[in-house]
């Protein structure tokens, strides 16, 4: 196929033409030895697919590209076995296939298994790119019928995979079905697509989904390399047609776990009008384990941030469990010491708040 200008800014030509291979991923980057082996090796265990938008991100050189890392396989997955393969037992919370529910009032609905690019850390290995997960109609109309006859639902999270790898028409199709049960007030789309392929986010798909409000968005950016011009217009286009875009991260070893990067991530999306929402410890996950901080360094990184950058550009840093989330605060409240409060200021200085008993 010849590449024109218009066939690389159209979505299913990045769907299409995506690298699985590494002649393909050849044309990017010098790729290494190990990589070389770890793509072979791990085909069968959790392959890898990316756009060529996404892989035109990659520096060519740079081992240690966080863009690269986080999609080209290495050996280091293979070496650790420790991790598990569903570590929130998503599987147990599901009362019918992919509606996951571990809050009385809301659910993640995997609607799909298919993703632009498949991140070497994704919590749902388990099911993206795989056959055994892909929700045929039938399963997707089922889905629904739980929600209709859970009145207590009253915020649902369409996840996957990646919610915008559908057409417009089967995504609207499961909107309309959404909307016609009055207990749903908000429906949330969970997709990397503004970053990993932000020419899905058409003029067409926001006018479509602005017909379905309230509709909030969140996003997946984990590198401010990955703030570029087309993610910008993705992003203007979501919070023109009047939907709330949030941005959700994975902490990564090496990738974004310093505070100056963390720092130019956040004040980036902010810059594009996306609110930096959460930041997840990573999961004890099966060939993760390289990826993975520990949780009293992702702290103090977040705690770093207080009071030196915008109070909303700072996420919440957040462990996920089988028992919902929780956030991973650091305590600025240092106890009681008779009428007062003790509590630290973000300079590190102790302020005392009379609060009588
Ligand atoms: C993350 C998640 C939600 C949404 O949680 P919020 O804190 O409301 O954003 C809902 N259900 C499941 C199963 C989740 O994992
Ligand atoms: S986009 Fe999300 S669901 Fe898809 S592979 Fe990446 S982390 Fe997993």
């Amino acid at each position: 196929m010849t590449e024109s200008e218009g066939d690389w800014e159209s979505w299913t030509w990045q769907m299409q033409n995506r690298v699985d291979g590494v002649e393909g991923l050849a044309s990017y980057i010098s790729v290494s030895e190990d990589e070389c082996k770890a793509m072979e090796e791990l085909a069968t265990h959790f392959r890898f697919r990316i756009t060529p938008y996404y892989a035109s991100l990659m520096d060519a050189d740079d081992l240690h590209c966080p863009i690269r890392r986080q999609v080209v396989p290495r050996m280091v997955e293979l070496a650790d076995a420790a991790g598990l393969r569903d570590p929130l037992d998503e599987e147990e919370h599901s009362p019918v296939k992919n509606v996951i529910r571990v809050y009385p009032d809301r659910v993640a609905f995997c609607v799909n298994n298919e993703c632009a690019i498949y991140c070497r850390y994704c919590l749902r290995k388990r099911m993206v790119g795989s056959e055994e997960w892909s929700m045929k109609k039938r399963e997707l109309a089922r889905g629904i019928q739980w929600i209709r006859q859970t009145p207590a639902i009253r915020d649902v999270l369409l996840t996957g995979g990646d919610p915008l790898t559908y057409s417009d028409a089967r995504l609207e199709w499961i909107l309309q079905e959404l909307r016609s049960i009055p207990h749903v007030e908000i429906i949330r789309l969970g997709t990397r697509l503004p970053v990993t392929l932000p020419y899905r986010i058409t003029p067409e798909l926001c006018s479509m989904l602005q017909k379905y409000h309230p509709i909030w968005v969140n996003t997946h950016f984990n590198h401010p390399k990955e703030l570029t011009a087309e993610a910008a217009r993705a992003a203007d286009l979501l919070t023109k047609a009047g939907i709330p875009v949030g941005n959700q991260s994975v902490l990564l070893k090496g990738i974004n776990d310093d505070v100056e990067t963390m720092k130019r991530l956040c004040e980036g999306l902010v810059r594009m009008r996306v609110r930096p929402y959460y930041v997840y410890q990573a999961q004890l996950l099966d060939g993760t384990e390289h990826f993975r901080v520990r949780i009293e360094d992702g702290i103090a990184l977040f705690r770093a941030l207080r009071g030196r950058t915008s109070g909303f550009a700072i996420p919440q840093y957040i462990l996920d469990t089988p028992h919902g989330k929780v956030p991973l605060d650091h305590a600025f409240v240092k106890g009681r010491d008779g009428d007062d409060i003790v509590v630290e200021t973000f300079e590190g200085l102790e302020w005392r708040e009379r609060n009588p008993l």
